[in-house]
């Protein structure tokens, strides 16, 4: 048999209060693939994010990872679980230096040094920059700073928001690339963007959402076809 996805939404519904926004998202993350959500505005991607990472309990349905039944489990059970969440706004210490944001990264008992090789081996730019405040990074370092600390955790799966938000489209082609790699160290990746040409470069499956609901999922050839130009602009 097939290992079950790392990651599966099966049949989620979510409400803010009242007004229900994920009408039974059904999604699977393969291991070892990298899979696209994509979707306009307020299409619910965010939120399926956040139930997927257990920010956000849903009101039907279940979440499942490597098989097991993971619904209602805590953020932080399922980051000791092997998930970790990329926020939209990347999520670094903006007063603390490069090294300091990674010795943030050492909890379980991996040392600095270490964490500092692994994270220099992916992103050489950092090195050359370890001593500088995170907040005087570009939008792009600083991304590739929160992408270094999530992946010294060695996560299974790692869930990425808007990746590309506010950065030239060159650093989103290179950031995407270092998603590649990722994937080929093993580690199974959901990203979420709003604009599809770039992510589609890298993604083994993708995935249309709109209006709290998956609509098409498919390779991303097959799904190029249905976007319109408005999807495929700006990255
Ligand atoms: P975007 O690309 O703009 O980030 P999205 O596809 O990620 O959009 P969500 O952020 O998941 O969409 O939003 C889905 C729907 O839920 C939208 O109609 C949004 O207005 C609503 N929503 C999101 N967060 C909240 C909240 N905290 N309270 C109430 N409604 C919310």
């Amino acid at each position: 048999d097939a290992p079950p996805p790392v990651l599966e939404l099966r049949g989620v519904k979510a409400a803010y209060g009242k007004i229900e926004v994920l009408h039974g998202v059904d999604l699977a993350i393969p291991r070892g693939s990298v899979v696209a959500l994509l979707g306009a505005n307020g299409a619910g991607k965010t939120t399926t994010l956040s139930v997927a990472s257990g920010q956000m309990a849903p009101s039907e349905g279940d979440v499942y990872l490597a098989g097991r039944r993971v619904t209602g489990a805590s953020a932080s059970a399922l980051a000791s679980a092997g998930l970790c969440t990329i926020p939209e706004g990347r999520g670094v210490f903006r007063t603390l230096t490069v090294r300091e944001n990674l010795r943030m990264a050492t909890y379980r008992g991996i040392d600095l040094a270490t964490v500092e090789d692994r994270a220099y081996g992916i992103f050489p730019r950092l090195g050359a920059r370890r001593g500088q405040v995170a907040g005087t990074l570009s939008g792009g370092e600083q991304q590739m700073l929160s992408l270094a600390r999530a992946l010294v955790t060695e996560p299974a799966v790692l869930l990425l928001d808007e990746l590309s938000m506010g950065l030239a489209p060159m650093i989103v082609d290179d950031l995407y690339q270092q998603v590649g790699r990722i994937r080929r160290q093993g580690v199974s990746v959901l990203v979420v963007e709003q604009f599809a040409r770039t992510v589609l470069g890298v993604a083994d499956v993708a995935a249309i959402m709109a209006h709290g609901r998956i609509t098409s999922v498919g390779t991303p050839s097959e799904i190029e076809s249905e976007l319109s130009d408005a999807y495929l602009g700006a990255s």
